[in-house]
C-alpha cells in the first residue's frame, strides 16, 4: 500500500507463500529450498536475513534478482508485482550476489559504464566516478579488474549494483571471507546509503553482524522463516546465558529446590542453568545453589550462539 503522503510503497519487498524446489541435476539432488516464505521488508530499513548455510537465503535473493525461478508464491518489489512487471520490479533492485563474477578484461570504470548502459541510464545521469570514489576505488578506476585485490573486487560488485540508483540494495553474504578493514568500509557505505533513504537487505550467517547492522531480522532455517522481528525485540528473546557448574558430589537428579530454574544435568555430570540477563544474576543463582546444598567445584558461563537461537526458536 503506498504511503499517503510520499506516494512511496510502505514495503520495499514483500513475499508471500514463496516456495522453491530445485529439480535434481547431475551435481545435486532435488531439494525444496523454500517452503512457503512470507517476508515483508519495510521501506527505509536495514533488513537482515539470517540463517545457517543451506537455509535458503541465496535462493530467496536469487528469486528476487530473477536468477532463479520460483516454484510458487508471489513477490513484489517496490510495490510492483514481479510476475506482471518483471523488468520494472528488477530495476528497483541492486543485487550484490554471493559469488564474485566479473569480466577481468575491463577496468572498474568500463565495468560500471557497461552496467549503466545495460540498465539504460543516459550518459548525463551516470554517476560512475562518484560511485567509484564512494567505494574507495577512485584511484583504481583504470586498472584491470584482474589486478584488483579480492576486497576491491567485492567493492566493485557493490558499485555495479548501484549504477542505476536503485531504491533497494541487496547484499548476499557481503562479508564472507572479507577482512576487517573492508568490512568496516563496506558497512560505512551501506549506512550512508541507508541514511539517504536506500532500503538495505543483507544476508548473513553471523548473528553479530545482523545484530550490529539491522533494524529488523528474519531468521530462516530449512527454507522456513522462524522469526521476523525488530532487532531489539529479537535480542530481548535471546538475552540469555547459561551457568554451568560442576557439583562437588555427583547429582542423580535435579534438586527439587531448583526445579523452578529448569536446570539440566549434562552427560558429563555438570549442572546447566539457562537464565535471562536482567532477570537473574549469577550472584542470585549461586545463592540458590548454596541453599539447595549443591557444592560447587567449578563453574563457567556460556553465551548463546546461533545454534542456541535456532534451538530455542524451533522448540518454542
Ligand atoms: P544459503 O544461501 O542460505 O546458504 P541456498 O539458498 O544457497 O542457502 O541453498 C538452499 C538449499 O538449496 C541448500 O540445501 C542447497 O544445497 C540447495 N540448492 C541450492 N542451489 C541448488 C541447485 N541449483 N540445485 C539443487 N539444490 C540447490
Ligand atoms: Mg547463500
Amino acid at each position: 500500500m503506498p504511503d499517503s503522503t510520499s506516494g512511496l510503497p510502505a514495503l520495499a519487498i514483500s513475499a508471500t507463500g514463496l516456495t522453491k524446489t530445485y529439480a535434481a541435476s547431475k551435481k545435486m539432488p532435488a531439494k525444496q529450498a523454500l517452503k512457503g516464505v512470507d517476508l515483508a521488508v519495510p521501506r527505509g530499513s536495514v533488513f537482515g536475513l539470517l540463517g545457517p548455510n543451506g537455509a535458503g537465503k541465496s535462493t530467496f535473493i536469487n528469486i528476487l534478482a530473477g536468477l532463479v525461478n520460483k516454484t510458487s508464491g508471489a513477490v513484489s518489489v517496490w510495490g510492483i508485482d514481479a510476475d506482471r512487471n518483471p523488468r520494472e520490479a528488477r530495476a528497483a533492485l541492486g543485487v550484490v550476489p554471493q559469488e564474485i563474477n566479473m569480466d577481468p578484461f575491463f577496468t572498474p570504470r568500463e565495468t560500471l559504464e557497461l552496467m549503466a548502459g545495460f540498465y539504460g541510464v543516459p550518459s548525463s545521469e551516470r554517476r560512475t566516478d562518484e560511485i567509484l570514489d564512494a567505494l574507495g576505488l577512485g584511484d583504481k578506476k583504470h586498472a584491470y579488474v584482474r589486478q584488483l585485490s579480492g576486497g576491491m573486487k567485492r567493492r566493485l560488485m557493490v558499485a555495479k549494483a548501484m549504477v542505476h540508483s536503485p531504491p533497494i540494495l541487496i547484499l548476499d553474504e557481503p562479508t564472507a571471507g572479507v577482512d576487517v578493514e573492508l568490512r568496516r568500509s563496506l558497512w560505512e557505505y551501506v549506512r550512508k546509503l541507508n541514511a539517504q533513504g536506500v532500503t538495505i537487505v543483507l544476508t548473513t550467517h553471523y548473528l553479530e553482524e545482523a545484530q550490529e547492522m539491522c533494524d529488523e531480522i528474519a531468521i530462516i532455517n530449512h527454507g522456513q522463516v522462524i522469526a521476523c522481528e525488530p532487532t531489539h525485540k529479537l535480542l530481548r528473546r535471546l538475552n540469555h546465558k547459561t551457568l554451568v557448574v560442576r557439583p562437588e558430589q555427583g547429582l542423580d537428579a535435579v534438586p527439587a529446590a531448583l526445579a523452578d530454574l529448569a536446570p539440566t544435568i549434562r552427560k558429563d555430570g555438570q549442572l546447566a542453568i539457562t537464565y535471562r540477563i536482567g532477570e537473574q544474576s549469577i550472584e542470585g543463582l549461586l545463592s540458590r545453589l548454596r541453599e539447595a546444598r549443591v557444592g560447587i567445584s567449578d563453574l563457567a558461563t556460556e553465551e548463546p550462539d546461533l545454534e542456541d537461537v535456532f534451538v530455542s526458536l524451533t522448540s518454542a
